[in-house]
């Protein structure tokens, strides 16, 4: 670990037993409700085009898409890493909450599994439907696509590490900037709702030996999409990370980048779709 201080601790004698204890799956995929397989196939079904939005290199849109219909974000022209925000379009306090998401579903999401919302609700906002680069699988680095561990690149991190440098176009301002303009908030309260994104197309892990977060170049080439059945009306913002393909840094407008395209459709399920119910949790936390 090079990155950090040598043990102060002399290992005790049971060390080797106590490091041997197998894990378990935190939670484990059997306790959690599953799409079902008529929903994925309902969600590829009469795909009808209803909008499109583009997302112009380091920069953010909003779009919105009602529940039961079928967000789609596109690779175009260039590899691309976009960083998704999304919001329960009628309360923005109920926001995707990658942490748990995370917890449920593991470090990476692909087909089949859901995109979580902020307490108290607690709930599916969103599903994958399509992607098309689940056959990416684990690669021998441990990366993978589409994580839920990076938090989105931000001007302060990027202040911190480059002795105050100044810099606008990380997600985290290019979110602000889309979700002000798509609200009308003033930027200040705008910048308060955004939050960790699902990092699209990007393709990351944790280094074996340190544990340090790392990216490589995504394997992401136009034409490939990830699909999400919006399972609640949504807000959405997507900023087209000014990292490009986040193969070499991130925070500047050093790497070529390239636009991003969003386009919502309506399938077979957006008639008839009724939105999950809010968490059953009670909210008494033992108050009585
Ligand atoms: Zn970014």
């Amino acid at each position: 670990m090079p990155n950090r201080r040598p043990p102060e601790t002399p290992a005790p004698a049971d060390a080797a037993a106590r490091r041997a204890v197998p894990p378990v799956i935190c939670y484990p995929d059997t306790t959690l409700p599953h799409p079902a397989e008529d929903m994925l196939a309902g969600a590829r079904s009469g795909l009808v085009l209803r909008d499109s939005v583009t997302v112009p290199p380091r920069e953010a849109r909003c779009f919105r898409a009602r529940a039961g219909q079928v967000i789609r974000i596109r690779s175009i022209e260039g590899p691309q890493v976009g960083d998704l925000n999304l919001w329960n379009a009628a309360d923005l306090s109920e926001r995707f909450y990658s942490g748990k998401t995370r917890a449920l579903h593991g470090t990476h999401v692909t087909t089949g599994d859901r995109l979580w919302s902020s307490f108290p609700s607690l709930r599916p906002m969103a599903t994958v439907v399509r992607d098309t680069l689940d056959w990416y699988g684990i690669d021998s680095f441990g990366a993978a696509v589409h994580d839920v561990i990076g938090t989105r690149c931000d001007p302060y991190t990027h202040a911190l590490l480059s002795d105050g440098g100044q810099y606008h176009h990380c997600c985290h301002s290019n979110l602000t900037r889309a979700l002000a303009a798509g609200t009308g908030l003033p930027a200040a309260e705008a910048e308060r709702h955004v939050h960790d994104v699902l990092n699209v197309f990007m393709c990351t892990g944790f280094s074996r030996g340190t544990g340090q977060y790392i990216m490589k170049a995504s394997p992401v080439r136009p034409g490939d999409h990830i699909d999400l059945l919006a399972e609640i009306d949504l807000l959405g913002a997507l900023s087209a990370c000014p990292g490009g393909d986040c193969g070499a840094e991130h925070s500047s407008d050093t790497a070529p980048c390239h636009p991003l395209l969003v386009e919502v459709f309506d399938c077979a399920l957006t008639a008839d779709w009724t939105p999950p119910p809010v968490n059953a949790y009670d909210r008494s936390h033992g108050t009585g």
